[in-house]
C-alpha cells in the first residue's frame, strides 16, 4: 500500500524513534505521502516561568538530527550553566535539569505563547527553522496536564516520573483541565482524512492515553474509514524501554502486548484498533487477538535503528493494507 496521508499518535522518546523510522520509509519508498503527528502534551508544564513541553521537544530534536541519542532526551552536546543558576536561586525544580539550549526552546516558546499563539501555531514556528518533514501537531492548544493520583496526594507527571522514578505507587492519572478542551486545529481533519492512523510504540497509559483522551480524538478514530493499527511498547512481559509498566498497573493493565491490545479494544468492539503488531516474542498472541476482532503480526519490534524502525513501519502499514 502507498498511503498518501498517514497519520501518528504519539509519544516522546519511543514515538520520535518511531516517527524517525517512519519518514526514513516514507523518503525511500513514497517520497509524496504526507505524515502527520499527533503528540501528546499531557506532560507539558510552567517551569520557571517558561512552558515546557518534553514530548512535542522529544519529536521536535529527534526529527531535526540535534536530539541527544545517548542520554536520550535533550539536546546533544548540551550545557547546563543557567539550570544551576535557577538552582541557586531556588527556582524550579532541581531534579528536572533544563539545558541551555532546550531553554533556548523554552524561552521562545514562552515568548510566542505570551504573544497569544495557540501551541499548534507555535510548535508551527519553532518546527519552521528545521527541515522536519512531517507535519507536528499538539493534541490540543488547551493546558490539559497530567497529573498522578498517590497516596501523597497528586503529583504533575513529571514529578512523579522524574522525581520519584515513578517507584510511589501511582493509585490513577487524571487529565487537569480536559473537560475544557478540544484537539488542536488538524487533528481531528487529519485522522479523518488519513489513509492509515498508526499508534507508535509510546506510553499506552499517559502518551497515547492521554491523546485519546483530549474529547474528539477517540471519536475520530472511530469514525475514520482509514485502518488504525498500533505498535506494541511491550515485548515479551516488558517495556522496552522507561517505567511504562507502572502507569500499566496503576490502570489495571497488565505489562503484556496482548494486554494492552484488549486495553486499546476492536474497533468492532466499540474500541479503536484495527491492527496490532506484537514482537516475535509475542507471536503466541496473535490467533487469541485474532479472534477478538483485532488483526495481528508478530514481527521484529526492537527499534536499534532506523532501518529496523522502518520495517516495523512497513509491517504496520502493511497489516493496516490486508
Ligand atoms: P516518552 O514520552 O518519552 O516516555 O516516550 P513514549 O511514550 O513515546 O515511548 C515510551 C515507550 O516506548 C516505552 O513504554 C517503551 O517501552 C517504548 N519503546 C522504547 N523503545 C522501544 C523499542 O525499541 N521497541 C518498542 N516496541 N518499544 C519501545
Ligand atoms: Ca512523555
Amino acid at each position: 500500500m502507498e498511503p498518501d496521508r498517514i497519520v501518528v499518535l504519539a509519544g516522546g522518546v519511543g514515538g520520535a524513534k518511531f516517527v524517525r523510522g517512519l519518514r526514513a520509509l516514507a523518503r525511500r519508498d513514497f517520497p509524496a505521502a504526507e505524515i502527520t503527528v499527533v503528540a501528546n502534551t499531557g506532560d507539558d508544564l510552567w517551569l520557571a516561568g517558561l512552558r515546557v513541553t518534553p514530548d512535542l521537544d522529544s519529536l521536535m530534536y529527534a526529527l531535526a538530527g540535534v536530539n541527544d541519542d545517548v542520554r536520550g532526551w535533550g539536546r546533544a552536546g548540551e550545557t547546563e550553566r543557567v539550570s544551576a543558576e535557577l538552582t541557586a536561586y531556588g527556582v524550579g525544580w532541581p531534579w528536572f535539569t533544563l539545558g541551555d539550549l532546550d531553554l533556548g526552546t523554552h524561552i521562545a516558546r514562552s515568548a510566542l505563547l505570551k504573544e497569544g499563539l495557540p501551541l499548534s501555531a507555535v510548535v508551527d514556528r519553532l518546527a519552521a527553522r528545521w527541515p522536519l518533514g512531517v507535519r507536528l501537531l499538539p493534541a490540543t492548544d488547551a493546558e490539559v496536564e497530567t497529573h498522578v493520583v498517590t497516596a501523597e496526594g497528586e503529583l504533575h507527571f513529571e514529578e512523579w516520573w522524574v522525581r520519584t522514578r515513578a517507584a510511589l505507587p501511582a493509585l490513577g492519572f487524571v487529565q487537569r483541565g480536559v473537560a475544557a478542551a478540544t484537539a488542536a486545529p488538524g487533528v481531528v481533519e487529519a485522522i479523518i482524512a488519513a489513509d492509515a492512523v498508526l499508534l507508535a510504540p509510546s506510553n499506552p497509559v499517559v502518551s497515547i492515553g492521554t491523546v485519546l483522551g483530549i474529547p474528539g480524538i477517540r471519536e475520530a478514530l472511530r469514525e475514520t474509514a482509514a485502518p488504525v493499527v498500533g505498535l506494541s511498547p511491550v515485548i515479551g512481559g516488558a517495556v522496552v524501554r522507561g517505567m511504562a509498566d507502572a502507569c500499566l498497573t496503576a490502570i489495571g493493565v497488565e505489562t503484556d502486548a496482548a494486554a494492552i491490545a484488549r486495553h486499546y479494544g476492536a474497533r468492532a468492539d466499540g474500541g479503536v484498533l484495527d491492527g496490532w503488531l506484537v514482537d516475535g516474542t509475542d507471536a503466541s498472541a496473535v490467533p487469541r487477538l485474532e479472534a477478538t476482532g483485532i488483526r495481528a503480526r508478530a514481527v521484529p519490534l526492537w527499534m536499534t535503528d532506523d532501518g529496523a524502525t522502518a520495517r516495523m513501519a512497513a509491517a504496520a502499514l502493511a497489516l493496516a493494507a490486508r
